[in-house]
């Protein structure tokens, strides 16, 4: 029996190019992306404009489906978060996060994560697999029909489980997916690529299109740095910092986003906040303070909300562009660094030790 292949795996461009090495005519994978990504419709059945018994050879050679959502849970915040769940049971969760002129998603990169930065309630799975580019394009699909049909998702971050840039191939044919006029038309500046700093890759991944990049910096020396994101060790601080200011697209207009979570007694002193104005001095960026989420397998949790301020306060005052992250759909364990279902838990503990 032959495997059958997805078709979500595959840009516009590269389908076009499958269909044609099977003699198909390569319109015909432009009509079935159609339906897939602008109508919404997964069924072969439905796809009126294909010839009957070419949906009954597509359907026999190609998937419509990635993912299943097996659950929804809602904050009272309106933030929803989905378990979705792959064809070998792997599960991975994704965020929907309304406002009142955007509503954003948030999507995984990777069951589990091999990272392992102390904080966060991924790292503390350990790592199964990467995902593939139908599994994560499958996100926006999924959540997508949780949304009224006069909402569209306008925003997309790559900031669920996994390291993006650990599965740059995927990551970047689900960019040309979701950005492609034709299918999703999402504008790149409306994607962010998040990375805990996988400095050889950046470029590459702004190769693909001039999405946004966000950091996790989280501390402002190596020592501190090495400890919370233990991939520190292999890109330290220099590096890193050394590597964005020297890339193109970065400006005023374009500036890289760093996401810096407020640990109690950790990160939060005024002398963090201190050397972290000098660290940044002249990179066009924005820092993006988020109290750390507390969850049962961290030792550590946020600073009283006086140190929070404070903080904020200094790197502002040092002339840094700075926010304050509302934490959301806390009440659902969606928040930053809390993505890590029971489900996903057991599918990393099967892949960790099979059988
Ligand atoms: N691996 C990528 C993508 C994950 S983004 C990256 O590290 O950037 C998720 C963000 O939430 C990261 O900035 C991560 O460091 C942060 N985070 C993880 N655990 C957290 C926690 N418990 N509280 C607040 N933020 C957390």
């Amino acid at each position: 029996m032959h495997r059958q292949q997805h078709l979500k795996n595959h840009s516009r461009e590269a389908l076009r190019e499958r269909f044609r090495a099977d003699g198909l005519p390569a319109y015909r994978a432009d009509q079935v992306l159609r339906w897939l990504y602008v109508q919404a419709v997964e069924d072969w059945s439905a796809m009126s404009d294909l010839p009957l018994a070419l949906r009954e050879q597509l359907a026999a050679d190609w998937q419509t489906r990635a993912l299943d959502c097996v659950h929804v849970a809602r904050s009272q915040d309106g933030t929803c978060k989905a378990t979705l769940r792959a064809h070998d049971g792997a599960v991975v969760e994704a965020v929907l996060i309304p406002e009142e002129r955007r509503q954003t998603l948030c999507i995984s990169s990777q069951v589990g994560c091999p990272l392992a930065c102390s904080f966060c309630a991924t790292g503390a799975l350990g790592f199964a697999r990467n995902l593939t580019t139908a599994e994560i394009v499958d996100q926006v699909c999924r959540m997508q029909e949780l949304l009224d049909p006069d909402e569209r998702i306008t925003n997309v971050v790559f900031m669920g489980m996994g390291e993006p840039l650990l599965n740059l191939p995927a990551v970047a044919e689900a960019i040309r997916i979701l950005t492609d006029p034709k299918l999703f038309a999402l504008a790149p500046r409306r994607i962010t690529v998040s990375t805990a700093g996988v400095v050889s890759r950046i470029e590459a991944l702004l190769d693909i299109a001039p999405v946004h990049l966000a950091v996790s910096l989280h501390a402002p020396t190596d020592a501190v740095r090495d400890v919370l994101v233990p991939l520190n060790r292999r890109f330290p601080l220099a590096d890193l910092i050394a590597t964005l200011r020297e890339l193109d697209g970065v400006s005023p207009r374009r500036p890289v986003f760093f996401e810096y979570t407020l640990i109690d007694g950790v990160n939060d002193s005024e002398r963090d906040a201190e050397r972290l104005v000098a660290l940044l001095r002249g990179l066009p960026c924005k820092l993006n303070v988020i109290p750390m989420n507390p969850h049962p397998d961290a030792p550590h949790g946020p600073p009283p909300s006086a140190v929070v301020d404070r903080f904020t306060a200094r790197v502002h005052a040092g002339g840094l562009r700075v926010t304050l992250r509302r934490n959301r759909g806390t009440d659902i364990d969606a928040a930053c660094g809390q993505l890590a279902a029971r489900e996903a838990a057991a599918a990393v503990d099967r892949a960790v030790s099979p059988g």
